[in-house]
């Protein structure tokens, strides 16, 4: 082992770059995690959450939940404010919202609630639901909550009794008619309105998320729209309530210069409304602080290339260059961060149940009296390997080979036996021409996809579609580790594949040493041992976006408290069970109490026949039922 160092595993898993201080590959080949980045002597060993996972006998895959880390980026998005604020003799305030969308778990609110009390962080919604879940979770009276997304009368009603219950509750209007229905219905109950209006910007973010601006926008108002939005509350005796000009260019701005040039756009169209006597106390610079999920600090889709400090150093100052040339008061910041909040606290944890080859199955292929040529002639090609000096002569020969061999068995020319054979000593050559393959300096075309096609699949616990559904929907990259064994050089080169019938449920896209690469270096799975991996990251829009295809139901979770004076500085505070079978079918509208009642029926009705024993006919019924209270995943045998 000693030519295998944690520098290697660090240089191949990049945990240090996508980690950003909270996951570390620690010096026993564990991941481990420091959960509060103020206070680094708290180290957990993620082992020893798994040890203690299985203890209190709950089943994988689970999602785990690092509370302190949620409340450890409240704590340092809201001190770069500050500090930034300061430093730049900034005149207003940093008044952040979380926005639900991004992670609307009750506990994962309440959290961010909690952690952001002293920094009076508040929060934003964008539906009616969202909205009714902040008017009662964020109780603190000097935080805001941002309003935004289309509304209907109902959700005006709402929140002007945020503002009968003494809220700083701010409506952002996304379109022209929001503003009447807005005005309107303030009107009808007496109750003055706190206004924002979102501004369609020219600038586009770059990244996925681009099209959230530009002229196709679909939210915001055009800048004639704002001013005519400005004189229809001036006519109503309401300019005074209009509060907020807010923009939003994207999520995961990949780009800090799109950051920069929506800033200056910004704070532009906030100086010349102030001038014309809006008096507007506050802009919101939305969302789109990005991630690195890839750790490549590049503007790929999954990455950006800044980070959070450089992010809050740009709009603090960015605002204040344009006010102070304009001489207009710098207005309060409000910034809708919510994936750089919560991606890292959540990640899925599960274990790998096999291992698919393509290559699987090696038959004998010794030579056997009256065997079909094409049987012989690949034979003749393996065994003349070893002396061969055209490798690409023999790949296109044994391509060539392995066609023949199925035409012929369409054609009734070859048997199943035989076909097994070419198969198996196919693979045995494309094995050799790999390792041969390696070691060149050029590797033609066509054979650089033999690494892909040789690699295993290895075969996880979990649902793509339940866990990580922006992998399959929008090739989103997520780092995936092994939990434990980084000390030990990973010798199978594989892709993973997911446990539902669809061939789409896979993940093939690591983070590795240069760039992105289809497969990831794991290790050898050990007979009666069990082999975990994380998959990272998955705190941001995955933990809520995922369905129930093949009816996998959601994650059993647990939480993670860090706590000092414990040996291994955890507790797992809560376990929330997952969906259960009967879960998942009472939502499709089954019944599984009746359902339950059917089989049984049958069940008695063979007994009564005699062809089930009653006391088998017993144990079938509690069986049946014991499933469909059980969990939707796969129960690997016990080791
Ligand atoms: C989705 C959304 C956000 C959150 O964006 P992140 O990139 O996750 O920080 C903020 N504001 C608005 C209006 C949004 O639609």
């Amino acid at each position: 082992m000693a030519d295998w160092t944690i520098d290697d595993a660090e240089r191949i898993y990049r945990v240090n770059r996508w980690g950003a201080g909270y996951f570390t590959i620690g010096d026993n080949g564990n991941l481990h995690i420091t959960p509060d980045l103020a206070n680094p002597d708290i180290r957990i060993d993620f082992n020893s959450v798994i040890e203690e996972i299985k203890q209190e006998g709950i089943q994988f895959p689970v999602v785990v939940r690092f509370h302190d880390i949620l409340r450890s980026q409240v704590a340092c998005l809201n001190k770069a404010f500050r500090e930034n604020i300061e430093e730049a003799e900034y005149q207003g305030k940093y008044m952040g919202v979380y926005p639900v969308k991004v992670n609307q778990m009750r506990e994962v609110v309440e959290e961010i609630v909690d952690a952001g009390e002293p920094f009076n962080y508040g929060l934003e919604a964008g539906s009616k639901a969202e909205l009714i879940t902040a008017l009662a979770y964020n109780t603190n009276e000097d935080s805001l909550t941002i309003l935004n997304g289309y509304k209907d009368e109902e959700f005006m009603r709402l929140a002007l009794l945020g503002r009968k219950l003494g809220r700083k509750i701010i409506v952002v209007v996304e379109k022209f008619s929001e503003l009447i229905s807005l005005v309107k219905i303030s009107k009808e109950l007496d109750i003055e309105p706190l206004i924002g209006l979102r501004s369609k910007m020219t600038v586009k973010g770059r990244g996925k998320w681009e099209s959230s601006g530009g002229d196709r926008a679909k939210f915001g108002l055009t800048i004639a729209e704002i001013i005519n939005a400005a004189g229809y509350l001036r006519d109503n005796g309401l300019l005074h309530c209009l509060k907020l000009l807010h923009f939003h260019i994207g999520s995961q701005l990949t780009d800090i210069r799109s950051v920069k040039e929506a800033v200056s756009e910004g704070a532009r169209i906030y100086a010349e409304l102030y001038r014309m006597g809006v008096p507007l106390e506050y802009v919101d610079v939305g969302g789109g602080l990005g991630i690195d999920y890839d750790g490549s600090q590049s503007t790929n889709d999954s990455s950006r290339n800044y980070n959070m400090q450089e992010y809050v150093a740009d709009v603090v100052y960015g605002i204040k260059e344009v006010c102070d040339l304009e001489n207009v008061p710098h207005p309060n910041l409000v910034s809708e961060s919510g994936r750089a909040i919560t991606a890292h606290h959540s990640c899925v944890v599960t274990q790998i149940v096999g291992e698919i080859k393509s290559s699987s199955g090696n038959l004998d292929t010794s030579y056997k009296e009256d065997e079909h040529v094409f049987v012989t002639n690949m034979r003749d090609l393996a065994d003349s390997l070893p002396e061969a000096d055209n490798i690409q002569e023999i790949f296109n020969d044994a391509s060539q080979y392995k066609e023949q061999g199925i035409d012929a068995f369409k054609l009734r020319v070859l048997g199943l036996e035989e076909l097994a054979k070419i198969e198996t000593l196919y693979w045995q050559i494309m094995q050799q021409v790999q390792m041969k393959v390696s070691t060149q300096e050029f590797v033609p075309e066509e054979m650089q996809e033999l690494d892909y096609n040789l690699s295993s699949q290895y075969l996880c616990n979990f649902s793509v579609f339940q866990s990580a559904a922006d992998t399959w929907a929008i090739d989103q990259v997520l780092p995936v580790v092994p939990l434990t064994r980084m000390n030990e050089r990973p010798t199978v080169n594989c892709s993973l594949v997911d446990i539902t019938c669809d061939s789409d449920g896979k993940i093939d896209q690591f983070v590795s040493d240069n760039g992105l690469a289809d497969v990831i270096p794991m290790h050898k799975l050990n007979p009666g041992e069990d082999y975990f991996i994380g998959l990272f990251l998955t705190g941001a829009y995955q933990d809520v976006m995922g369905d129930m295809h093949n009816l996998f139901g959601r994650l059993n979770e647990v939480h993670i408290f860090s706590y000092d004076d414990d040996p291994e500085d955890f507790y797992i505070e809560e376990f929330v069970r997952g969906s259960s079978v009967e879960d998942v079918l009472s939502i499709m509208q089954y019944n599984p109490t009746a359902m339950a009642q059917d089989v049984k029926r049958m069940i008695d009705k063979r007994v009564a026949s005699g062809d089930i024993k009653p006391r088998e006919g017993v144990k079938w019924t509690d069986f049946y039922e014991a499933c469909l209270a059980g969990y939707t995943y796969l129960k690997p045998v016990k080791k």
